[in-house]
């Protein structure tokens, strides 16, 4: 599942709600997406728009854009939900697309153990879980704002 065809990350990225995540904003590099999965709250991913497979196949342009994407990404979260530190996820070995987890660990989180994006599942009601959704866009867009 190599090729951008078969893969899952290219067919529903860009729409505005998936099985997955919610739409949070896009750029010419990457769109921004809220995980349905709020075990950590204000858990998001960056996905690069491109389907390239490895950190190591960018040019330094799209390695900075895509970085640039996820400190704003990073800021926003902190922003909106304020947690005590924010954990940066590039993996891929199940979903080859390169994208970034964007993961809060808050106050009640252990700081002692190890990291896990599938902790939960805990999905918020889906009004607050659009509520929330809203509040983090609308910080993101200002971020995007005062970066020009
Ligand atoms: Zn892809």
């Amino acid at each position: 599942m190599t090729d951008a065809d078969s893969c899952g990350m290219c067919k529903d990225m860009h729409l505005d709600e998936n099985e997955h995540s919610i739409l949070i904003g896009s750029t010419r590099a990457t769109h921004t997406r809220i995980a349905r999965n709020q075990a950590h709250r204000g858990y998001s991913l960056v996905v690069l728009r491109e389907h390239i497979t490895d950190l190591g196949d960018l040019s330094s342009e799209q390695l900075q854009a895509f970085w640039s994407d996820v400190q704003r990404a990073g800021r926003a979260i902190a922003a909106t939900f304020e947690p005590r530190k924010i954990d940066y996820l590039v993996m891929g070995h199940r979903m080859p697309h390169l994208h970034c987890h964007v993961f809060p660990q808050h106050s009640e989180d252990d700081p002692l153990r190890n990291v896990d994006i599938s902790d939960g599942p805990h999905f918020a009601p889906i009004e607050s879980f659009h509520a929330d959704a809203r509040a983090l866009r609308s910080a993101w867009e200002r971020l995007g704002a005062l970066s020009g």
